[in-house]
């Protein structure tokens, strides 16, 4: 495909049940990283597109929210089939956009449709509580209602995963749904409309509107919109959060991390080195809780070191296409460059780059955004390479004397959406696990993601807002609750009252 056909092909929007073209009028970029090259383009939505997506979830939100949960839970079932019967094609789109490997794609598929299998059981999850007698002839009870048209803002990164991270738990509970995905990889948003419609989820309960910050203003402005998901780097986040809260809607902003995995005396160093190698550079370090800090304690660190670099070196980097690949691409040239200079300025730092990949060329892919694993030795915390996100195949290891200044470091940075520990002492890792200022912690796992029925969450300034996504925090993230208190019929024949209700 040349690339002047390939820029013919345009991105549009879903809205009302429809695939709507766009007006056009602005429009950005879709690279292929493995080539290069620009294979398509996506129409950034105008303030009016965007408002008409979110009349058309307004309008469908009467009958969808007073839609019985089992029959709302019918249409998870069905999309749950869907995307696994789709998911060849879907992986095949995330990674000709994106340009992780297709195994990658296919993980995060797997993982997206976790959260669906969750949300068939939401008449389950919707029980409210009961109490019986709270007062002579009163009984309590108390009920989550959806709160209506809520929004979605995604990153690149996961253009299937952390979309399925809202959608399933906002729909079965009730709410209508307007996504705004990354404008880099934004395809695959409108494969998830054609399968929920496949599904049977009538019109204008999930719209997509593409587009950059003003889809994004709009969204925000708009008082019909109830509450925003948001995952994204941490200063969008926070401004996300601010914005969105200043205007009475219920936010949950999730921002960027730094995750440090640390590597206590006894750990076994094969088992930690290709924990981190996997970790560290699987889908080229564009994870937000890829582990890109090693911390190594009390000398363990030389030989970590040389085992890192020996399983570094036998990385596989190939275009995701390839079954075999370990890593692919990063995703934009603009993207390239910021992993290039972060590399650059932990060199002028005087950090040791024990591996360096940033001249890596892939044969017969020059021109794509291919970077070659980085390793970084003896980095220490006043440098910009350990204070800030780099979200690229860049790893560094710091050395620390014991446990307690391992600790130490880790709380004191300003993110804490993920960590690890590897040890064999329990008595280490319970520790770690309850003093350590993050929110996600594996002990002996690198990634700990937490599955479906558990919630997704960093937290200081990995996180805004006072909800995880997915599993229960989903839930209560996407209803209010309601408390009745009722008498029944007794309460007819009573005379009229004057004093303060009391306990009889
Ligand atoms: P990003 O913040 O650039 O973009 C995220 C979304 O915000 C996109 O839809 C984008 O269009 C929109 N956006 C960008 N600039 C905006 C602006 N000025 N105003 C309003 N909206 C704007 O993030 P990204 O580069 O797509 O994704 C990578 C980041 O996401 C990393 O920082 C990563 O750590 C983070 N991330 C976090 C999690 C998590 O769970 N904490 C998960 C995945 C990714």
């Amino acid at each position: 495909m040349t690339t002047q056909q390939a820029t013919q092909q345009i991105v549009g929007h879903y809205i009302d049940g429809r695939n709507v073209a766009g007006s056009g009028e602005r429009m950005g970029d879709i690279y292929n990283p493995a080539t290069g090259k620009i294979q398509a383009q996506v129409s950034f939505a105008t303030a009016d597109e965007v408002r008409l997506a979110i009349t058309a979830a307004e309008e469908a939100f009467p009958a969808w929210s007073a839609t019985p949960p089992l029959k709302r839970a019918r249409v998870m079932f069905k999309f749950k089939e869907l995307l696994e019967q789709n998911s060849d094609e879907l992986a095949r789109a995330i990674t000709l956009e994106h340009g992780k490997t297709i195994n990658d794609a296919r993980g995060e598929i797997i993982r997206g449709i976790e959260v669906v299998e969750f949300a068939c059981g939401i008449p389950h999850l919707l029980k409210g509580e009961f109490s019986d007698q709270v007062g002579t002839g009163i009984d309590t009870h108390s009920m989550r209602q959806p709160l209506g048209v809520v929004a979605g803002i995604t990153p690149f990164n996961f253009p299937i995963m952390v979309p399925l991270w809202m959608i399933p738990m906002a729909l079965a509970t009730g709410n209508t749904f307007v996504l705004k995905p990354s404008e880099r990889d934004p395809s695959a948003s409108l494969m998830l409309a054609e399968l929920l419609a496949q599904a049977g989820l009538p019109a204008g309960v999930f719209n997509v509107v593409q587009g950059d910050k003003l889809a994004v203003d709009t969204l925000l402005e708009d008082k019909r919109v109830q509450a925003v998901s948001f995952v994204g780097s941490t200063p969008i986040a926070e401004y996300i959060y601010t914005t969105g809260t200043a205007r009475g809607k219920r936010v949950q902003a999730l921002g960027g991390a730094k995750n440090h995995l640390v590597v206590m005396p006894d750990a076994d160093l094969d088992q930690v080195a290709d924990a981190l190698i996997g970790a560290g550079f699987g889908s080229a370090g564009e994870r937000c809780m890829a582990i890109t800090v090693a911390v190594a304690v009390g000398g363990v660190g030389p030989a970590l070191v040389a085992k890192l670099a020996e399983k570094t070196r036998s990385i596989r980097i190939n275009q995701g296409l390839d079954e075999e690949a370990d890593m692919g691409p990063l995703v934009t040239p603009q993207h390239f460059a910021k992993v290039r200079d972060y590399v650059d300025s932990g060199v002028a730092e005087g950090a040791t780059l024990v591996i360096d990949g940033r001249d890596f060329k892939l044969a017969g892919h020059e021109d794509g955004f291919f970077m070659g694993p980085c390793l970084f030795d003896n980095v220490t915390t006043d440098m910009k390479i350990y204070q800030e996100e780099i979200f690229g195949p860049v790893l560094s290891v710091m050395h620390v004397n014991d446990f307690e200044t391992a600790l130490k470091l880790i709380n004191d940075h300003e993110f804490g959406n993920g960590v690890a520990i590897f040890t064999r002492d329990g008595d280490t890792a319970r520790e770690f696990g309850r003093r350590v200022q993050v929110g996600m912690v594996g002990i002996n796992i690198p990634l700990p993601v937490p599955i479906a029925f558990h919630s997704f969450g960093g937290w200081k300034r990995s996180l805004f807002g006072d909800h995880h996504v997915y599993g229960p925090e989903g839930v209560r993230f996407y209803t209010r609750l309601k408390t009745l208190t009722t008498r029944w019929p007794a309460g007819t024949r009573l005379a009229a009252e004057f004093v303060m209700p009391t306990m009889k």
